[in-house]
């Protein structure tokens, strides 16, 4: 679907649009609305069925957004956390330089330094897009939002860049209270705010963001995997040295490529999420693996997860797999003082980290692209039941007293365990309609039939398939346990654990 389609959607059915939107919105800033909101919802709950709850010694998390300096110096962000900027000396707009570039057709890597940036601006003629006008020279632009604490606003702080670190800030008191085992994993799904130059593509490029992340902390010496159970999965990978994404199996990444076993173990498991549960299309999915300037330093293995979403012109980042090393807890323990290495397994040592991490935004509006489907006779957005943002409709047939009696009794019982919509305004076939264009996967109508103690259905109401259009009666007494059988997701039916 394009750009312009989503965008139009999403506010017409309730799911997401600019902040603030009635003063003329503010770039960068989104508001979900009232089916967004659940959608979203239900990514993270699955996410967190599936990454964290089947994992062993895994937890979730909650923190502060606003950190003091310190931390944000010791992890680098303060002084490494740049875009690069440029600026028009005659219109003055600013621009981010390496979008610039690229979106005029020079190619920059994305670690590229200003000077380097410098360089192509002069040696390919750069000029403002605008106007015409010459680029002054480039400045890096740190993309942390800082605030002011206290009365005289004396003490400075940030909104966190990014969940990661208030994970690892938590790290050692976790370690200590879940009795000292590794691996171990923590989990934060919350906002990360950046002061992004140029915020674009709808929910792509935010201001204000939520990511959906997991550390797994663990030692480098011992943490294994038996692959038997993915080893012979395959993956669509692009390497940094390859020119093309290729489709290779779990075993032959790490016996070709030298990815420790741990890594792809993990790729598997994140390519089964996209695959089998948010159900994108295997040729719509693959790694991009970072190197060279591209790949943050302190990584030691970097792939991107990307999803080839329409709107955005084809494979966009989604989610990354970071090997980290020991980089964030070293900096911490110089930056605070406080040995965070630990003693286990006959060593001292630093745990390592394995980050996979989403963004969640980014995952919403590829769903909302990869499910969409447009024909001539209706639209439907085909989400999995258990993403649906609601599970049912329940609709009157028409304006009959008993009818709408048994309607409101049903709605009443099924809203205490699913999120289901009342609808009794207009034709059945419209409401049919509404429900589709939000993904609602079963409409319930109650009729004659259900209210006439002498017809052989009654007590029975039609449920109606989104997919497939097809028709069931189904016992008013059966509707919680029908609905539950189709909207409960198991996480454990596709974890590899369980396989
Ligand atoms: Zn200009």
């Amino acid at each position: 679907m394009n750009l312009d389609d989503l965008v139009a959607l999403a506010k017409s059915r309730g799911l997401f649009w600019p902040a603030a939107e009635i003063y003329g919105g503010s770039a960068g800033f989104y508001d979900y609305g009232h089916v967004g909101a659940l959608l979203k919802k239900r990514f993270e709950n699955v996410w967190t069925s599936y990454f964290v709850d089947q994992g062993d010694n895994y937890y979730i998390l909650d923190a502060a957004h606003i950190l003091p300096e310190k931390p944000l110096i010791a992890s680098g962000h303060a002084a490494l956390f740049n875009d690069i900027l440029i600026q028009c000396t005659k219109c003055k707009t600013y621009f981010r330089a390496d979008v610039l570039l690229s979106e005029l057709g020079v190619k920059v890597s994305e670690g590229a330094t200003a000077a380097q940036i410098d360089e192509l601006i002069e040696k390919e003629h750069v000029k403002c897009p605008k106007c015409k006008g010459a680029m002054a020279k480039t400045k890096p632009f740190n993309m942390m939002f800082d605030v002011y604490l206290g009365p005289e606003r004396s003490e400075k702080g940030y909104l966190r860049p990014e969940t990661a670190q208030s994970v690892y800030l938590n790290f050692f008191r976790e370690f200590n209270i879940l009795r000292k085992k590794l691996p171990m994993g923590l989990a934060l799904i919350g906002k990360a705010y950046r002061n992004e130059i140029s915020p674009r593509q709808g929910l792509y490029r935010m201001r204000e963001l939520t990511q959906a992340e997991l550390q797994i902390f663990f030692d480098p010496e011992t943490w294994d995997f038996d692959l038997g159970k993915v080893s012979d999965r395959k993956l669509n990978v692009f390497f940094y040295e390859a020119k093309d994404a290729q489709r290779i199996t779990v075993k032959e990444i790490v016996e070709r490529h030298k990815v420790p076993k741990f890594y792809a173990y993990h790729m598997a498991l994140i390519d089964i999420f996209y695959t089998d549960i948010l159900k994108i299309p295997e040729s719509k999915f693959r790694f991009f693996e970072k190197g060279g300037d591209s790949k943050a330093f302190y990584n030691k293995l970097h792939m991107d997860i990307e999803v080839d979403v329409e709107s955005w012109g084809g494979f966009k980042e989604v989610g990354g797999l970071h090997y980290r090393t020991d980089y964030d807890l070293k900096s911490h323990s110089k930056g605070s003082n406080q040995d965070l290495s630990v003693n286990m397994n006959g060593r001292k040592f630093m745990p390592n980290v394995l980050e996979l991490s989403f963004g969640v935004d980014r995952n919403v509006w590829m769903l909302v692209d990869l499910h969409f489907e447009k024909s001539e006779d209706r639209t439907v957005l085909k989400l999995p039941a258990y993403l649906a943002p609601f599970s049912a409709g329940v609709f009157p047939l028409q304006h009959d007293e008993n009818i709408e009696r048994v309607a409101q009794s049903i709605h009443k019982r099924l809203r205490t365990e699913f999120k289901v919509e009342y609808d009794d305004a207009g034709s059945i076939g419209r409401r049919y309609a509404r429900m589709d264009e939000i993904g609602t996967p079963f409409c319930i109508t109650v009729d004659f039939d259900t209210v006439e103690k002498s017809s052989p259905n009654h007590e029975t109401v039609t449920v109606r398939f989104r997919d497939e259009k097809k028709q069931e009666r189904v016992k008013i007494s059966d509707l919680n346990q029908f609905l539950y059988g189709h909207v409960h997701h198991d996480s454990s039916k596709s974890h590899p654990s369980f396989m």
